[in-house]
């Protein structure tokens, strides 16, 4: 049996764009401005392509322009880099994204570091790493924004809660750690070397899961009543339905649900989050262009 509150990204994801599109409409009002994302995809990976075409169609509907530059899988990096150039000159273009991963011939790093910090809507490039890690104003990449805002809504202040990360990669489990850091969390990462996960995770408040292994953590690993955030987006082959696929995260939902305080699902907790805090820092990177206001 369920206990756990649900925590409902998809509506939550809505009502952030909606805010977005209200603000996007304004500055096209009063100021004639429209902002702009350019997504940048290079081959043919299926999943990306999914993630790319759903960021045009929803950046369109909040009122943005949206740029797709769909690139070989054989574009050399001097290629890449000088479309990255012309992007980062262009005045329509507030936000750039690089789809990840890129093809193993390119150095992701290199290409990243190549945008302009202030249209690095991802929060990817060193200088937005190194501005979030000091505790400066920065590009604040989506996926763990969208967790923290999650969170911030459940709990009100999250100050000197325990917090654990699972998962260290770049894109989710560091910047996620950084970002409960600065809201006065007790921080722990964990990986695929740390010991004792389990007890390090049912000493959590509050539990992220940024694996990638479908289901791994179950009602065992979680302090009864947590809050757990479940970042994982895992295709397994459908246990009912032969021939079939379906999406868990890195938690087992049903049997966490039972122990849990609150839990996001998948599909629907930080999927559409991340799509929509997306549109945010596209809003936030053409609001600071323009010297105007930031929006809350
Ligand atoms: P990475 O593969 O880059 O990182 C996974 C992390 O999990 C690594 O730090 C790894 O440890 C750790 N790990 C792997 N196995 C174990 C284990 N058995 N026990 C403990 N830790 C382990 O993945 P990402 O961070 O990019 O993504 C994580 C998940 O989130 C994926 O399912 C991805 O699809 C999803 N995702 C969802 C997004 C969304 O919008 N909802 C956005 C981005 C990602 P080590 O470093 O030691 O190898």
């Amino acid at each position: 049996d369920t206990t756990a509150t649900i925590i409902d990204g998809k509506a939550f994801a809505a009502t952030v764009r909606e805010q977005v599109a209200q603000h996007v409409a304004r500055l096209k009002a009063d100021h004639g401005i429209t902002p702009g994302l350019a997504v940048v995809l290079v081959g043919e990976d299926p999943a990306s392509q999914v993630y790319v075409r759903s960021k045009g169609t929803q950046t369109t509907e909040v009122g943005m322009n949206s740029y797709e530059h769909k690139l070989p899988a054989d574009t050399s990096e001097a290629e890449l880099l000088a479309l990255i150039e012309r992007l980062n000159r262009d005045l329509s273009v507030h936000g750039i994204l690089v789809q990840l991963p890129l093809p193993a011939h390119l150095d992701s790093d290199l290409v990243i570091n190549a945008i302009d910090p202030d249209k690095d809507v991802d929060g990817f490039h060193i200088s937005n790493v190194g501005l979030l890690g000091t505790g400066q104003k920065s590009m604040v990449p989506c996926t763990p924004l969208g967790c923290l805002m999650m969170l911030r809504e459940h709990h009100g202040s999250l100050s000197g809660l325990n917090a654990v990360v699972v998962g260290r990669s770049n894109i989710v489990g560091k910047p996620m750690a950084q970002l409960l850091l600065g809201d006065s969390c007790t921080v722990t990462i964990a990986h695929s070397r740390s010991r004792d996960i389990e007890a390090l995770c049912r000493n959590a408040d509050i539990l992220i899961a940024a694996v990638g292994r479908p289901e791994m953590i179950d009602a065992s690993w979680i302090k009864p009543g947590a809050t757990v955030i479940d970042v994982g987006i895992n295709r397994i082959p459908h246990p009912d339905q032969p021939g079939k696929s379906k999406l868990v995260g890195d938690v087992a939902y049903d049997s966490a649900a039972s122990v849990a305080g609150a839990i996001t699902p998948v599909p629907g907790g930080v999927g559409p989050m991340t799509i929509a805090c997306l549109l945010a820092n596209t809003l936030t990177a053409c609001s600071r262009a323009h010297g105007l206001p930031e929006p809350d």
